[in-house]
């Protein structure tokens, strides 16, 4: 027997025309590229994302075709997605600060026929139109006054294109399984890798992303958009901020401690997502200042792990509450968070840190498991390592145009490539990706655990470690550290440091003082480029 309650598909130009609707004086406040501050409210961009669906429309954009964006965070933006999405096109964002050479295999893989380009990176698509064949037009995000010139064929000016399309456009009723976005994973190795979401898939992570479990936005909050809208929708925010009917605050390329701290403060946020890396300069920042965050509820830190050290400030020093998020280009991106339980309320604060250092639990939606070598499922006991795999309404079926793809298996489990453990509260701990993993005699050390640590000493800015090849153990690791500036730590007081925290055979055998460490194009560590750095090193346990 059917149920008898009504059915309407799950796409996305529906959190538009709803947000409109129901939400339509929320600001949304942007710094641009031109320099301004720009404000106008959800009504606002109902208006113009149907006048820029239109004006596709008319320049001969079909659904399914691929529209690309290289832009930052802002207004134009945000009406590129849910123009793109709704008129039933793809909305491939591209993120500029890739290689030139692994841009232009995305935007060729992506096949798209336009590209939406900000001010600042004009110059770079420039540099590879020669590459680009198949783009028919592009689109420079700004108005007249502000065109600059280029070699570039068929370019537009945004503001005038979108003035040409018409109000009364009506979105199109689409199958919510019609792919809506397309987003290349950073790939540290090999190609990038096409993640193709559908219409339904980013409305229930949307959806997902109000439980107070997730994020919790509400109409009360307003949100600083830090991580970046071509990083998977700003992990979603592009769409669950307008569902909960909250502020919306952009950054444009002003990423920097004392641009986030200005919007923080002037914006009144109540809560912001970034990455740690960017988090460190705010810090930096608001020691510099003697600064404070008397608005900001909470933040959002994921991508790489949250060092002790930023949970602790942030929540002990500055009132604010930190939620460690884990996910991926493939997920959606959110996976797990992490909040504590009423039964850690009783836990003193390093008991507390100590939960919350991990990456959290599952949220509605989605399902864990570790698995062993063999493929086993591994238990929940908080200690047993294993590779990580996830299946559920926003996890990748597989990579677009990727032949023998094995990443996900015939029970549906998607490969993550991340080691982690499960405790038997259900929290799951990242302890590598599982190239990183050092494999030391047959034990598994955790590169991200001895990393964690050595950041935790004063003296230490910046940390990676790595395996070295060793004779008697197969790999040991190195620790690569940046000195905080005027230190004088040496490498025999850092590894009895370490040795405070873990077991004597896991305290690397190394370190190795560098004045920076090399960074990929999402924030996070490049270790292959410091495999590579110090393959052939001779650690001193060698002879
Ligand atoms: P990306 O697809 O570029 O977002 O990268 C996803 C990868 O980032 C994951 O597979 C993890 O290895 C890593 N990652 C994301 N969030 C975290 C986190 N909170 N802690 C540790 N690693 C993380």
């Amino acid at each position: 027997m059917d149920g008898m309650m009504q059915e309407q598909p799950l796409i996305v130009s529906g959190i538009l025309t709803f947000a409109e609707r129901w939400h339509p004086t929320v600001e949304i406040v942007s710094r641009t590229a031109e320099g301004s501050v720009h404000r106008y409210s959800y009504a606002d961009l109902g208006v113009r994302s149907r006048q820029l669906a239109s004006a596709l429309q008319a320049l001969g954009v079909a659904p399914g075709e691929r529209v690309a964006t290289l832009a930052w965070n802002g207004y134009r933006h945000l009406e590129a997605y849910y123009a793109v999405s709704g008129m039933g096109a793809v909305l491939h964002t591209v993120n500029p600060r890739l290689f030139p050479e692994q841009l232009d295999y995305i935007i060729n893989h992506g096949e798209a026929s336009i590209v939406l380009v900000d001010l600042s990176f004009v110059p770079l698509l420039d540099q590879l139109a020669d590459k680009l064949s198949q783009i028919e037009h592009v689109v420079i995000m700004t108005d007249r006054a502000h065109m600059p010139s280029c070699k570039l064929a068929n370019v537009h000016c945004y503001e005038e294109l979108l003035d040409s399309g018409s109000r009364a456009f009506a979105w199109p009723e689409l199958d919510e399984r019609s792919a809506s976005a397309l987003c290349y994973t950073s790939g540290t190795t090999g190609n990038p890798k096409g993640v193709l979401y559908s219409h339904r898939s980013m409305v229930l992570h949307a959806f997902a992303s109000q439980s107070p479990n997730s994020i919790g936005f509400s109409q009360r909050d307003t949100v600083l958009v830090v991580v970046p809208q071509f990083h998977v929708f700003a992990w979603g925010t592009s769409f669950s901020a307008l569902m909960a009917g909250a502020k919306l605050v952009f950054p444009g390329q002003g990423m920097d401690g004392a641009s986030v701290y200005q919007l923080l403060r002037e914006e009144q946020c109540t809560v912001s997502l970034a990455v740690p890396t960017i988090w460190m300069m705010l810090m930096a920042h608001l020691e510099s200042v003697d600064g404070d965050l008397p608005a900001l509820d909470r933040v959002v830190i994921g991508g790489s792990a949250c060092p002790e050290a930023m949970i602790r400030t942030f929540e002990e020093r500055y009132g604010v509450k930190v939620l460690h998020a884990w996910g991926m280009t493939e997920t959606g991106p959110l996976g797990t968070l992490n909040h504590l339980q009423p039964k850690h309320d009783a836990l003193d604060a390093d008991q507390q840190i100590a939960v919350k250092l991990k990456q959290g639990k599952p949220i509605y939606g989605v399902d864990l498991r570790i698995v062993g070598e063999d493929g086993e499922v591994l238990p929940h006991d908080g200690e047993t390592f294993g590779r990580l795999q996830i299946k559920g309404h926003w996890i990748c079926s597989g990579y677009y145009k990727l032949e023998n793809d094995t990443s996900v298996d015939a029970d549906g489990w998607f490969e993550t490539g991340d080691v982690a453990t499960i405790d038997a509260d259900g929290y799951m701990q990242i302890t590598d990706r599982t190239k990183d993993v050092i494999k030391s005699g047959g034990e598994w050390i955790s590169s991200i655990e001895l990393e964690n640590i050595a950041v935790g000493h004063a003296d230490i800015q910046e940390a990676a470690v790595i395996a070295i090849e060793h004779p008697k153990w197969d790999e040991r690791p190195l620790v690569v550290a940046v000195r905080v500036a005027g230190s004088t730590i040496n490498s025999v007081d850092l590894l009895a440091y370490i040795g405070r925290f873990v077991a004597k055979w896991q305290v690397p055998d190394a370190v190795e003082f560098v004045d920076e460490l090399p960074h990929g194009a999402t924030g996070k560590l490049n270790k292959l480029s410091l495999r590579q750095k110090f393959q052939g090193y001779k650690l001193p346990t060698a002879d």
